[in-house]
């Protein structure tokens, strides 16, 4: 493959509706390769293992990528010069090639029962041997094979060498190479006329042009059977480069099991998609200097296939959430608010200054868009629900009571509302009631926010204004003659 040639890779899921954490990063490694070398970016379709679809599982997918700002220049959602790019729509194609190998003696057609394959399996199990075929269709003449073929359920066969080394370079780490007879005889065409995931997509990789592989280490064994093919065929490989392995803290392989790993959790959790992406990106590419925190047109500037690690990564939670908090932070308001305005009661108004000043509080160590509901509840709340009992307690104290009283006695003598005059009212009331500190202010915040911690209470009656911080007051004496 030529170094110059223009830049061609692909994202190349089954779709299982669902897009693991090791997913994003392979899609976005691509990505971010295919954009800085102003090469070309294909999503392409694996569905040719039939018993794993899932309905709806291109427009699931489609429509995370959209919410991740990862977009594609060829796919089935937007054509392309080597559509289709679902594999299931290209089976004649595959087909073709299987037989082209047939023909050349390079592949056969395998007639054995799931039955024997399963008893050549166990036995080989049982004698501590590692299973694989025992390659008793390889040597059957041709002719023969193609007549049983009329009658007779059969797969495809790929002829591994029997001895020698089959050898690559990858990107990351290195050659590598593999003892060829130690390798299986990989079906490369099922008995439904499917083809493998092996056959499919190393056909497609050549057809469409890809100049570099870049997907997960879990496909390193995987690879001299590809690179076999190629040869076969006749066909140059493309790069390869296989990116570590994505862990959990305790060193085990991310998967579902150990809570969370797809996309999907994360958005509905409130984190953004920056954040993601970013996060993403460290999971074993390592940029130039210590950076951490990285915009999109960033990584794009930044990103090489060189500083990719060959180390597995941790994927840590706790680092996700501190790179969340920094996007947030770093967002305008408007942006802000356009983008959490489902998180946000509708009775929230910040176009005031005091709004703002509410708005900055809210902002302040927010880790996550679904935190904001809980963060507004003191501005917003109503008397509605439970009370609970500390909150409770502080309302009927005789203290609590007194001080309610003085300030609805002081209601007229305000004329204009704001900071000055609420801690104005607070201390006039905290000395004719003869209450002060801690007693005087969370009798006033158990009255305006059924809480007794929040934000600043002063902030948050300036927001209130007079009418609704009054209103707080008059209904906390109602409660004590309740
Ligand atoms: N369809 C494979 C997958 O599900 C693609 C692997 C590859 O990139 O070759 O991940």
């Amino acid at each position: 493959m030529n170094e110059d040639s223009i830049v061609r890779v692909r994202f190349a899921p089954s779709p299982t509706g669902y897009l693991h954490l090791g997913g994003l990063r392979t899609a976005l490694f691509n990505y971010l390769y295919a954009r800085s070398k102003r090469g070309k970016f294909v999503l392409r379709i694996e569905d040719t293992d039939r018993s794993r679809l899932v309905k709806g599982a291109l427009a699931n997918l489609l429509e995370i990528f959209a919410w991740l700002g990862i977009d594609f220049d060829e796919g089935p959602h937007i054509g392309g010069d080597f559509a289709p790019y679902v594999q299931s729509e290209r089976l004649d194609i595959y087909r073709k090639y299987a037989d082209e190998l047939i023909m050349q003696g390079n592949a056969y057609r395998c007639f054995c029962a799931k039955e024997r394959l399963d008893e050549v399996r166990e036995g080989q199990i049982a004698g501590g041997k590692p299973p694989m075929y025992d390659r008793l269709c390889r040597d059957i003449p041709a002719e023969e094979s193609r007549s049983r073929a009329e009658n007779e359920k059969f797969v495809v066969r790929l002829k591994m060498p029997l001895e020698g080394e089959i050898k690559f370079k990858d990107g990351v780490r290195g050659y590598i190479s593999f003892d060829a007879g130690g390798i299986d005889d990989q079906v490369l065409l099922k008995s439904d006329g499917y083809p493998t995931y092996h056959l499919a997509n190393v056909v497609d990789d050549h057809l469409m042009k890809i100049s570099d592989v870049i997907r997960g280490e879990e496909w390193v064994p995987s690879t001299p059977k590809h690179i076999h093919l190629y040869r076969c065929l006749r066909w140059e490989p493309p790069r390869f480069h296989h990116l570590p392995l994505l862990l959990n803290p305790d060193r085990s392989k991310l998967s579902k099991r150990q809570g969370d790993a797809g996309v999907e959790d994360y958005r509905a959790k409130g984190f953004l998609p920056e954040a993601l992406i970013n996060y993403s990106a460290l999971l074993g590419w390592h940029p130039s200097d210590d950076r951490e925190f990285f915009s999109r047109e960033d990584l794009i500037r930044e990103f090489s296939l060189e500083r990719v690690t060959k180390a597995g990564a941790v994927f840590d939670v706790d680092k996700l959430t501190w790179l969340n908090r920094r996007h947030l932070n770093a967002m305008s308001d408007v942006d802000f608010l356009v983008r959490a305005k489902d998180n946000i009661p509708a009775s929230m108004d910040f176009s005031s200054d005091a709004g703002k000043r509410a708005l900055k509080s809210i902002r302040e160590g927010l880790e996550r868009f679904s935190d904001i509901p809980e963060k507004m509840k003191p501005f917003t709340w109503n008397w509605e629900g439970e009370i609970p009992a500390d909150v409770r307690e502080r309302l009927d104290s005789e203290t609590a009571q007194e001080v309610y009283r003085v300030i609805l006695e002081r209601r007229n003598e305000i004329e204009k509302w704001d900071t000055d005059a609420f801690k104005g009212l607070m201390k006039a009331a905290g000395k004719a009631a003869g209450v002060k500190g801690k007693d005087l202010w969370m009798a006033v915040r158990a009255a305006t926010t059924g809480s007794l911690q929040g934000p600043e209470l002063t902030l948050m009656a300036d927001y209130w204004g007079k009418e609704r911080f009054f209103g707080h007051i008059a209904k906390a004496v109602e409660f004590d003659e309740r």
